[in-house]
């Protein structure tokens, strides 16, 4: 690409970095669902730092309590002491997130990505239980840590680091490429049976909607079931919000859907609201049983995130930014089924302002290669996922007006057409 120099990225950084390789541009500005590169070009961006940027880039009710402040010299670092900063946000998390969903979950901040707080959630179950096992599910993200890997479904990124799943149990998660499967049976089966090699586990481990494995809702009657089974036998239930969270189905936490509460919850990439990094467990007062400093990081609670995050809060408070999600989450829907219509191969997916678009039958990996880089060449910035990244992600902001989705959409629709 002529009109970008990036001799300096790849002379310098290493060969493991990833999305720059999909995206070759030098980005430089962006707002709202705008990207722009440092050539002017812009991009639709229905990606948004993989569920980070739920409000848009640079939204300008978060961009002022931050620049304010800035402005008067607030505390930028301060470990894990008391802030003013921070005491705002725990308020406005306790106000608009926690009290209208009758949680009473106490809050650890890890920091500062969603891998943290994965590793910490299952410190906290195993140190709460005395037990070491986890259960959890084929086509699990949680991260890149060696515990968070560990209860990953992908073996590639296992292999690479030499990372084994001692202490892990893998089970299907209910729908998936290969189909249904009773996972619950299988689990109660296991669990009830003093022979059948599986201990009782400290927690079971779980996306209430898989996101990089593919765009996978779990239905509201397996989670029920699932938390049935892990209070029958004392497991501690964990439910991975760190992508599906923020909103982002159209309720705040994905597992809302379900009507059941699980005894632990992580947050992370959108509850920053700015893009900023901030991370955290939710759990039960009753297994707070920690002493202090025995998990401790220096960078728990980025003070700017606290800041934005508390900011985020508020406008998701607001009924008018609740309806623009709602509506664009409609558009959202008619859109994947239209594709269906379009093309009975196509397989789709999503909840809220997520689609997935499986390809899986309809040209697979390479065709949806295809689309996405036909998207990039036309102003869209889509990510796959799924096993094979055979899946199209669409995650535009929240925050989206409708004309602006619309054009994404005609530029998708149209790479889907021609690929
Ligand atoms: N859990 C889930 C469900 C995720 O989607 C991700 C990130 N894609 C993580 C954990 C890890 O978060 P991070 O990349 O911030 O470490």
């Amino acid at each position: 690409n002529a009109a970008y120099d990036f001799s300096l990225f790849e002379a310098m950084e290493s060969e493991v970095r990833y999305y720059c390789r999909k995206f070759p541009v030098v980005f430089d500005r962006a707002r709202g669902a705008e990207l722009y590169a440092e050539d002017g070009r812009m991009f639709t961006d229905f990606f948004c730092g993989a569920g980070t940027l739920n409000y848009g880039h640079n939204h300008p009710y978060l961009k002022r309590r931050i620049t304010e402040y800035l402005a008067r010299d607030g505390v930028m670092h301060g470990l894990d002491m008391y802030t003013v900063a921070k005491r705002t946000f725990l308020s406005r998390l306790g106000e608009q997130v926690l009290a209208p969903r009758g949680l009473d979950h106490k809050v650890q901040f890890c920091g500062p990505t969603g891998t943290d707080a994965v590793e910490a959630a299952l410190k906290v179950a195993r140190r709460a239980t005395g037990r070491r096992g986890i259960v959890s599910f084929t086509g699990a993200y949680h991260g890149m840590s060696r515990g968070s890997l560990a209860v990953s479904g992908g073996r590639r990124a296992r292999a690479a680091g030499q990372v084994g799943t001692a202490d892990v149990t893998f089970v299907p998660y209910e729908d998936g490429p290969a189909g249904p499967f009773d996972s619950i049976g299988y689990l109660e089966r296991m669990l009830s049976d003093p022979s059948s090699g599986l201990d009782i586990p400290a927690a079971v481990i779980v996306e209430p909607l898989q996101m990089e494995g593919g765009v996978y809702p779990a239905s509201a009657d397996w989670l029920r079931r699932l938390r049935e089974l892990t209070t029958r036998y004392g497991v501690l239930l964990i439910f991975d919000e760190i992508q599906s969270g923020c909103g982002r189905t159209g309720t705040f936490f994905c597992f809302e859907h379900a009507g059941v509460v699980p005894d632990i919850i992580t947050v992370s990439k959108a509850i920053g609201g700015y893009g900023l990094p901030l991370s955290m467990v939710l759990f039960r007062p009753g297994l707070d049983v920690w002493s202090p400093g025995e998990h401790t990081g220096t960078f728990r609670g980025n003070q700017l995130a606290f800041v934005a995050g508390a900011a985020a809060c508020e406008l998701w408070g607001q009924e008018g930014f609740r309806t623009t999600a709602a509506v664009g989450a409609r558009r959202l829907e008619r859109f994947g089924a239209e594709l269906r219509d379009s093309d009975p191969a196509i397989t789709v997916r999503g909840l809220g302002m997520v689609l997935g678009i499986d390809l899986r039958a309809a040209g697979g990996t390479e065709r949806a290669e295809r689309i996405q880089r036909r998207c990039f060449e036309t102003g869209l910035i889509v990510e796959l996922c799924g096993r094979d990244d055979e899946v199209i992600k669409v995650l535009p902001p929240l925050t989206i007006d409708l004309a602006r989705l619309e054009r994404g959409l005609t530029v998708l629709h149209r790479a889907i057409q021609v690929s």
